[in-house]
């Protein structure tokens, strides 16, 4: 009997690599996914807390691309060793805080250890010529091969046509003339081998599969930095740069102030972590307080936090605050008015 041939397949939970592992499966292949928690990715819980497109299906896109195709996935936590890659990419980052070509030769070199363990025989990515500025790259493509010391164990089944053998293909375990030619940035193809093999709803993420790509997520974790003056973070860090309005008056405290019912649930379980002051002569949202204000920074969040309560328009709100070591304090502030907040300090 010949022996199964098994690939491991990066899985972000895109279209890409649910494409990239079907075709693998077509041919025969036993295939298993792997997807890693960084930290950063989409993919965590905290996109189930808001309201907003609650159209679209709170869900975990890689568990879910994995149910689609019936294989395995494994979740492997690599937030400690991501660090590195984060803090010190030797390519540098993309439009924001993505360090993409370090990060993917980190993934590729993390799976071709795993299947090394697990007697796996090649690796597979949905990566496509083109797609990306960064690390997906006519050029940078052989850099992940090399750098992960996956080479030619790396397989892309999306763009195969346009790159050199690997030895996937080289020892007849999957036929090169099945794998596919895609390149550049046009989803098209993609989309039309999707309903060729009937796959709907499937996530479409605009930047990229992590929050390093967004904007608002890299500036928020780089003021941390600066105001915490050291690039230390721990998950909880991330977790909170995902949610809440964060308002820095001061390089001593930052005020994260809860949007809705879902974000005000999430802080409560940060209370005893965190100074937490909420409004109590009327209703208005929690929020915490990250940092270390002195006490006319306290007066200052009270007001800010006002702004934000149904009390805005009154004279004074009256304000709790949490000190954490059972310490309350009461205010009777002036809420801020809308012109009165320094647009700096909007994170
Ligand atoms: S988008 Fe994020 S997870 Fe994806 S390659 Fe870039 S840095 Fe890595």
């Amino acid at each position: 009997m010949s022996k199964q041939i098994k690939a491991v397949s990066l899985i972000s939970g895109g279209l890409d690599s649910l494409l990239s592992t079907k075709l693998m499966l077509e041919q025969g292949i036993h295939v298993e996914g792997i997807n890693f928690f960084t930290g950063f990715c989409v993919e965590g819980h905290t996109h189930a807390i808001r309201k907003q497109k609650s159209d679209k299906q709170k869900r975990n896109n890689a568990l879910w691309v994995a149910e689609q195709l019936g294989i395995k996935l494994h979740i492997i936590d690599v937030i400690e060793e991501y660090r590195d890659v984060l803090l010190n990419p030797k390519h540098g980052y993309g439009k924001n805080m993505n360090p993409c070509l370090d990060c993917k030769s980190f993934m590729v070199k993390k799976a071709k250890q795993w299947a090394e363990e697990n007697d796996f025989d090649f690796i597979i990515t949905g990566e496509v010529i083109g797609q990306r500025p960064m690390s997906q790259r006519k050029d940078t493509m052989p850099v992940v091969q090399a750098e992960s010391g996956a080479d030619d164990l790396l397989l892309r089944p999306l763009c195969a046509q346009h790159l050199p053998e690997t030895k996937a293909e080289h020892e007849g375990w999957v036929d090169r003339e099945k794998l596919l030619g895609f390149s550049g940035r046009t989803r098209k193809p993609q989309m039309a081998l999707a309903k060729k093999y009937g796959f709907k709803d499937y996530a479409t993420p605009a930047g990229g599969c992590c929050f390093l790509t967004d904007k608002q997520y890299s500036d928020k974790l780089v003021d941390m930095w600066q105001a915490r003056g050291s690039r230390e973070y721990q998950l909880d860090d991330l977790m909170m740069l995902k949610v809440g309005r964060h308002i820095r008056p001061n390089n001593r405290f930052k005020l994260i102030v809860a949007r809705e019912e879902g974000e005000v649930k999430f802080l409560e379980g940060y209370r005893n972590q965190y100074f937490n002051l909420y409004p109590v002569s009327c209703n208005g949202p929690l929020a915490l307080i990250d940092g270390e204000p002195t006490q006319d920074d306290l007066h200052l969040a009270a007001r800010v936090l006002a702004r934000y309560s149904q009390g805005r328009e009154d004279d004074s709100v009256d304000v709790e605050i949490n000190l954490n070591n059972g310490v309350m304090q009461k205010l009777s502030v002036a809420p801020f008015k809308n012109d009165e907040i320094d647009k700096s300090w909007l994170v």
